[in-house]
């Protein structure tokens, strides 16, 4: 059961709902609270056996909105039909939330010194604050590249802080790349922000989400696994809440199976409205991992902006895409990696699709 207050309850409000709750037997009530853009969040759990306990005995104190019975094992990610939450959360100067697309263009791997500065020169250029940078590869062959690790740290973020990068996204695997990355940053004077990615090869590394579910210090982006349901998928994301980090973004990145072929994953971005329905949380994309090649449609433009099309306009509000210097050369994932010169066109495109949402949503 949740006990919702309205915004910004005051403390009475909120332990007058803790100590009636200690009076049920068999259930602890645990306070939570997110910090919104516009407000704070308040809700109080019950967990135990609540099916005794009335929602009259919590609805009419002061201070409470609703109360509902949940029967989502994501009680903390989850909207639970509640219409006008506002989701997201703001992290180093930028803004994770429903009312506007940030577009996370970058290496999928970081390989030379030249190609990072090179890429975030072309981001600067398009005013781009956001870029992806995987430096911890999970690869399916021990053959293939496995990222350069913590040595390059130093020189990614001081680059990211010369070009005005806020906020890199960044694939984890251990608890020790929290601290390698920790370290780096401090070394850099803070020079920009990460946001930590699990993969989807770790989207069940239940001991990995604990960790980054631990510290508040970075946001989560967490990546649908390739072969779970959608529901176990953010059974999984729940690990994150649950320790006690609000701040993640949900990101679809397509499901294996041949029947998407010749794109490397079945697109799943009809999920979009599905997970906007069912959580709270901001919506990512990723067109590169769920495509796979730079296919093009007759009309010239890549199956990767077709599909990101298709997530934009369903009000996805996160866009991770692979983008390279010299995609041929690349030593990850060159295949799908746009080029610098398809960037502007691609900005020019998420724009677009998103004031033709905003259109037909002002149409009623
Ligand atoms: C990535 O984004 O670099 C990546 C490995 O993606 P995924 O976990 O979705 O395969
Ligand atoms: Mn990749």
């Amino acid at each position: 059961m949740i006990i919702m207050f309205d915004p910004n309850p005051t403390d009475e409000a909120v332990g007058a709902v803790l100590a009636h709750a200690t009076g049920f037997s068999g259930v602890t009530p645990k306070k939570y609270s997110y910090r919104g853009n516009l407000y704070t969040v308040v809700e109080v759990h019950l967990i135990g056996s609540t099916a005794s306990i009335p929602t009259e005995a919590f609805e009419g104190m002061p201070g409470v909105t609703r109360v509902v019975r949940v029967s989502a094992s994501y009680r903390l990610i989850g909207r639970h039909g509640r219409e006008g939450l506002r989701v997201g959360f703001e992290y180093n100067g930028v803004s994770f939330q429903e009312q506007q697309v940030n577009l996370f263009a970058g290496l999928c791997a970081v390989d030379t010194r030249e190609n990072v500065a090179a890429t975030m020169a072309t981001l600067a250029d398009n005013e781009i604050v956001t870029t992806r940078m995987g430096v911890y590869k999970p690869r399916t062959s021990p053959y293939d590249f496995q990222g350069l690790g913590k040595d390059c740290l130093p020189w990614v973020f001081e680059l990211a802080g010369a070009h005005g990068i806020r906020v890199i996204a960044m694939e984890v695997t251990d608890g020790r790349h929290l601290d390698e990355i920790r370290h780096a940053l401090d070394q850099s004077g803070r020079a920009t922000g990460v946001m930590l990615q699990i993969g989807t090869r770790n989207a069940q590394n239940f001991e990995l989400l604990k960790l980054v579910g631990q510290q508040k210090e970075f946001p989560v982006l967490f990546k649908r696994g390739m072969g779970t349901s959608l529901e176990e998928s953010l059974s999984a994301c729940e690990y994150i809440a649950s320790e006690g980090n609000p701040n993640i973004v949900f990101c679809l990145r397509g499901v294996k199976t041949h029947l998407g072929d010749p794109h490397r994953n079945l697109v799943d971005f009809a999920h979009v409205p599905v997970v906007r329905r069912q959580t709270r949380l901001p919506v990512c994309i990723d067109p590169s991992h769920s495509v796979g090649r730079m296919f093009q449609a007759p009309d010239g433009l890549p199956d990767i902006f077709h599909v990101v099309g298709q997530g934009v306009i369903a009000g996805a509000s996160m866009v991770l895409v692979d983008l390279h210097p010299h995609p041929e050369a690349a030593l990850c994932d060159g295949p799908q990696a746009l080029r610098f010169s398809q960037l502007p066109r691609l900005v020019a495109y998420v724009k677009r699709v998103r004031s033709a949402y905003e259109e037909v949503l002002r149409l009623g």
